[in-house]
């Protein structure tokens, strides 16, 4: 066992927090005020070789690691948190999932632009009526000549307004068995988004409607049964969304530490009061502590082992974890910590999301129970004979 990173991974490290200081740090406040995707940024690290680590070169990525992946998360957003937003959407979630399982002619018209900064993807799961059990989905895609008829809506999709075509999880028949997914480009005749709404962390998000539109052959990405790896795509979203909780909760301990070395009360420094250092003393446990959760699944994941169970438990403790240390953050920073001069308040407000989204704090707890007592626990009523 060896905790330290490789010479190579350390360089890699050193050179992305370069790029970050030297492209990124100069408005990274008015970035993350601003909910319009950091299309500018996204073209930066498509340059910088930041978008498609994991993905083979072939497909236009990098060769990388899932680890080197999260190396740059951390890395980005210990200079601008937002800009670790544009890692996820250029590594993890829908991209994976489209690179993993897309046909070549299906990363030739989306992959490749996505990688060069140019579009997004984003992911529609959630339904107003499916949203922890994201099995109960009732978006139906039915046999129409070659292809589809898709008709459903879906709520709350990450960057739903800038995306160029939606990864859509559709039912081709009952049942998780029936599940599958389709890509579904913005411009498709029956695709309507209704008016922008906001979530607490400022992104917008919008409710798309998908009226009888008609998806050919072309884009049918896992067919029905495809529910499954779609599931093992969502894991790594899941490790990404993880990385972003502790990163950002290392970004505001960072910011209180500073503030606590140079705000003076009662004639002392915020750092020698023992109250103030008993709070970073927990936060530096906590964040230890998830960081070896991270890289144990981040890890096995490289290795080939991806574990759900491992998945679960780093997102369920770095979700609570990164929005607690931004918390003390905001504590120790008192009034300015409250406002918007900092980006402690945004963090804040970026991570309690996350407690919510890609399976909820309570979702993975019931995950992970299922592993402790090696069975399945049914959420569902139980049956009943009439
Ligand atoms: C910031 C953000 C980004 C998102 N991005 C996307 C996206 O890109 N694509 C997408 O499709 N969706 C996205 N979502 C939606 C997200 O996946 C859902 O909000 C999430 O799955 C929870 O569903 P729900 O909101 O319907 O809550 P519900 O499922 O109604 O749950 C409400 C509460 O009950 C708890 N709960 C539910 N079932 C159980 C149970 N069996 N045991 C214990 N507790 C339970 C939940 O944990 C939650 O606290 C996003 C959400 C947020 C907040």
């Amino acid at each position: 066992m060896n905790f330290e990173l490789t010479p190579e991974q350390q360089t890699f490290c050193d050179a992305v927090r370069g790029f970050a200081e030297k492209h990124l740090l100069e408005g990274a406040l008015a970035r993350a005020h601003d909910p319009a995707y950091s299309w500018d940024v996204a073209r930066l690290m498509a340059a910088q070789g930041l978008l498609g680590i994991t993905m083979p070169e072939a497909d236009g990525g990098q060769g990388g690691t899932l680890m080197d992946a999260i190396l740059a998360i951390e890395a980005v957003a210990m200079v601008c948190p937002k800009s670790a937003d544009v890692v996820q959407a250029g590594n993890f979630g829908p991209v994976r999932v489209l690179a993993e399982y897309g046909t070549p002619d299906q990363k030739e018209r989306y992959l490749r632009k996505i990688l060069r900064g140019e579009s997004l993807i984003c992911v529609g799961m959630t339904e107003p009526e499916a949203g922890s059990a994201v099995t109960d989905l009732k978006t139906t895609a039915t046999p129409d000549g070659d292809g589809y008829r898709v008709n459903g809506v879906k709520v709350f999709q990450t960057h739903a307004s800038y995306a160029e075509v939606m990864l859509t999880y559709v039912r081709f028949g009952p049942g998780v068995g029936g599940i599958g997914s389709v890509l579904i480009p913005r411009e498709a005749p029956g695709f309507r988004q209704g008016a922008p709404s906001r979530f607490v962390n400022g992104d917008e998000w919008v409710q798309t409607y998908l009226d009888n539109v008609y998806v050919g052959p072309e884009n049918v990405l896992l067919k029905e049964g495809g529910f499954k790896k779609q599931i093992a795509g969502f894991n790594v979203e899941r490790i990404g969304n993880t990385a972003r909780s502790l990163a950002l909760g290392r970004y505001c301990y960072e910011q209180a530490r500073q503030w606590a070395l140079t705000r003076k009360q009662f004639g002392r420094l915020l750092a020698e009061f023992q109250g103030i250092q008993w709070k970073f003393a927990e936060m530096k446990v906590k964040l230890d502590a998830g960081q070896l959760l991270l890289y144990r699944a981040v890890v096995n994941a490289d290795k080939g082992l991806p574990s759900a169970e491992e998945t679960a438990v780093a997102k369920a403790y770095c979700n609570q974890a990164g929005f607690e240390c931004c918390d003390e953050a905001m504590q120790i920073m008192g009034g300015m910590g409250y406002t918007e001069e900092t980006l402690v308040e945004w963090c804040w407000r970026k991570c309690r999301g996350w407690m919510i989204a890609g399976g909820s704090i309570e979702i993975l707890k019931n995950r992970i129970a299922e592993s402790v007592f090696e069975r399945s626990f049914s959420q569902r009523p139980p049956k009943t004979d009439k």
